[in-house]
């Protein structure tokens, strides 16, 4: 009997392993009918195909969206927002209230996502380029758990002179002993929700986004925006 299972058990994952063969080739297939009816060179075809097989987002959301006509861009960028109940791929829900910001995201020259200055609730005000959203801010720690407070902090950013004991209160007092009263440090970020008045270096950290609900971030979002870039329609 044992000798019975464990045959049917080998047989069960030789047939997923098929399964999952057989699917990948499937993939690899689609990828190159649809890369040679898009232009691409036989060779080319085939390179894509073979990079599909492990990895096929390189092709459909990557190599494919550059070759989209105006009216193709335009329908897989509607009916993606539609999806997400958003008028446009660039706009984002306000994990808050629920209202949505019109034009808040775009990408940098590099490809990366990024955050448009100012990007802020119609409604309730919530900020998506506050300072809890950037890499400069370091958030302040609680002194008895060491645990990460997120609600104010400091701006690595920007600096100016300050009383030691405010900017470096463990060891303000050795500082005081050797003739430090005031020392330029990372500026006070006295609400995360609000940057300083001067900023102009906000740099989006993802993950801290990630933390403040905002949904739909991955690969795909950035690069749809990146072709609304290329196939920019005007909001209402
Ligand atoms: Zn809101």
């Amino acid at each position: 009997m044992a000798g019975t299972a464990a045959l049917v058990l080998a047989l069960v994952f030789v047939a997923l392993g098929l399964a999952v063969v057989v699917g990948r080739i499937a993939a690899a297939i689609r990828v190159d009918q649809d890369a040679r009816e898009r232009g691409f060179s036989r060779l080319a075809s085939l390179g894509w195909a073979m990079t599909a097989v492990v990895y096929p987002a390189g092709y459909w959301w990557q190599a494919r969206l550059e070759r989209l006509s105006a009216s193709e861009a335009n329908g897989l960028l509607q009916s993606a927002a539609q999806a997400h109940r958003l008028v446009s791929v660039v706009n984002v829900r306000c994990p808050l209230c629920d209202a949505e910001m019109v034009n808040a995201l775009a990408v940098t020259a590099s490809g990366a996502l990024a955050i448009r200055r100012l990007a802020h609730c119609p409604r309730c005000d919530f900020r998506l380029d506050a300072c809890r959203h950037c890499g400069n801010f370091l958030p302040a720690e609680d002194g008895i758990s060491g645990q990460k407070d997120f609600t104010y902090g400091r701006c690595k950013l920007y600096r100016a002179a300050q009383p030691v004991r405010e900017a470096y209160p463990n060891v303000a007092k050795r500082l005081e002993a050797m003739g430090y009263d005031t020392m330029k440090a990372p500026k006070r970020i006295v609400d995360s929700y609000v940057p300083l008045d001067e900023c102009t270096g906000f740099a989006l950290d993802e993950a801290r986004l990630k933390v403040s609900r905002i949904r739909w971030l991955s690969r795909q979002r950035t690069a749809l925006i990146r072709l609304s870039a290329k196939h920019p329609v005007v909001q209402p």
